[in-house]
């Protein structure tokens, strides 16, 4: 099938590549000319673990193309997906202006017969509002549906390759049938296709989003209730998760959810709460713990150093909002860096893929320093912080990082650490819903 994605960023590059490598012919269509260009020269723009591989093979077998004019880019294709960004308005709400500002143009370039389909994530009843903005000049027929993507950043080609379910709201048998061939592939060991209409696809995106968060705030008041309590958080997340109506994934706590999606759905979502006069009180509660839990780290720090961390030097390992990605969009990292420098201290940052990104965010900020190795981050520095739970962070050589540490301090919000392991090496060591480990 000859398809066009819109917008080509985790998404729409994920969901692109993924499509040319079943088979079919896909144009993916950006309005950044730096990144198009790029990617036209084969480099992949972002950083997500296997997209490498099939990017490259598709490119070769000329199954994926890239452009910067819609016209052409939709030139031919029966289906258009649309992977737009949605971000957050001043008001919480989700900026839609992307998405229909592309809905105008498609109702002028439209040739023939195609399926819309809203791959980004949008409130309830954009569909209908995606369909009068084509419809105000198309010259014929189309179809838009919803199709919520559920991958995660860092899985995101094995979550698109194999998803635990693919969700499509339309009532257009037309519709129905073409994006059933197109997801048969990914769905043949059985992974359900669930057909439904597009509001209850709209609300399915947002639900699970807010469901995924309430889990972390949850675990996230629980962890802090055990360092008062001097319980520990990970034995009560392993008594809890063995119980299957709870499930052992998401129970992690640590210094609060961040990212482009849990951060912006649970806002938009409340925002249309307060649209139809709902009061959803728990996703108040979720946002508001978040907002504390990202403080977190940086209090435990000030109260060790009696609030004072004035000249003081703090390296922080993980910068991106979870591991195996470059995205730093939300990311608690951000919120510990400007608490740190808004108190006089400085930062000698590592993050294996995210680097970049934070130097463009922080721009000629002064205070931040960049190390090119989680080691050189630790050289005279009064205390180790950890915001991201990389793989390499996991089993460091303890020794190593004691002689480069001016004091052997460790200040952890992803508990990697067991806290027998600390005390035997003979580290001063905090984490989150623990008890501290003192030297
Ligand atoms: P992104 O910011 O990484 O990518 C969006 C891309 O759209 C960018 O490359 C941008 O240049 C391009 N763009 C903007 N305006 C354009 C236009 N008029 N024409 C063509 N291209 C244009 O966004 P993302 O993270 O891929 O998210 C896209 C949507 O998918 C959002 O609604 C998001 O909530 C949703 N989503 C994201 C994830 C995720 O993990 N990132 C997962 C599921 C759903």
């Amino acid at each position: 099938m000859k398809i066009a994605v819109v917008g080509t960023g985790y998404v729409g590059l994920v969901t692109g590549t993924c499509f040319a490598e079943m088979g079919n012919t896909v144009t993916c269509v950006d309005i950044d000319k730096q990144k198009v260009a790029m990617m036209k020269k084969g480099r992949v723009p972002i950083y997500e673990p296997d997209l490498d591989n099939l990017f490259a093979r598709n490119i070769k077998e000329k199954r994926l193309v890239f452009t910067t004019n819609l016209k052409e880019g939709i030139d031919g294709a029966e289906v258009v997906f649309l992977a737009l960004p949605t971000p957050p308005g001043e008001d919480g709400s989700a900026d839609l202006s992307y998405i229909l500002g592309v809905a105008d143009d498609l109702g002028k370039l439209l040739k023939s017969y195609t399926v819309v389909v809203d791959k980004s994530t949008v409130p309830v009843g954009t569909a209908e509002r995606v369909r009068g903005h084509i419809a105000r000049t198309a010259k014929v027929d189309f179809d838009v549906v919803s199709n919520p993507e559920f991958l995660r950043e860092g899985f995101a080609v094995a979550d698109f390759m194999k998803p635990d379910r693919v969700v499509v709201g339309t009532e257009s048998v037309k519709a129905k049938a073409l994006l059933k061939e197109l997801y048969a592939p990914f769905v043949r060991q059985g992974s359900p296709l669930y057909f439904m209409d597009e509001r209850s696809a709209e609300m399915t995106k947002y639900a699970a989003n807010a469901f995924l968060a309430t889990k972390i705030s949850f675990m996230n008041e629980i962890a802090n209730l055990c360092e008062l309590t001097g319980a520990d958080v990970d034995a009560v997340r392993l008594g809890i998760g063995s119980d299957d109506r709870i499930g052992k994934r998401f129970l992690y706590s640590g210094i609060g959810y961040g990212g482009s999606c849990f951060p912006k759905d649970v806002s938009a979502l409340h925002k249309i709460a307060l649209e139809h006069d709902y009061s959803f009180q728990v996703l108040e509660a979720i946002m508001d713990v978040n907002q504390h839990q990202k403080q977190r780290l940086t209090n435990k720090v000030k109260a060790y150093f009696n609030d004072n961390i004035e000249g003081k030097t703090f390296a922080l390992w993980g910068l991106a909002f979870k591991p195996d990605t470059d995205d730093i969009r939300e990311a608690p990292a951000l919120e510990i860096i400007k608490g740190l420098l808004d108190n006089g201290a400085r930062v000698q940052a590592y993050d294996p893929e995210a680097i970049e990104n934070v130097k463009k965010y922080f721009g000629n900020e002064t205070g931040i320093s960049y190390a090119i190795s989680a080691y050189e981050a630790l050289k005279q520095a009064d205390a180790l912080l950890i915001a991201t739970e990389w793989e390499q962070f996991r089993t460091p050589d303890f020794a190593q990082m004691k002689k480069l540490l001016r004091k052997p301090l460790i200040f952890d919000g992803r508990n990697l650490y067991s806290l027998r392991l600390m005390r035997e090496q003979g580290f001063h060591y905090e984490s989150i819903g623990r008890k501290a480990v003192n030297s």
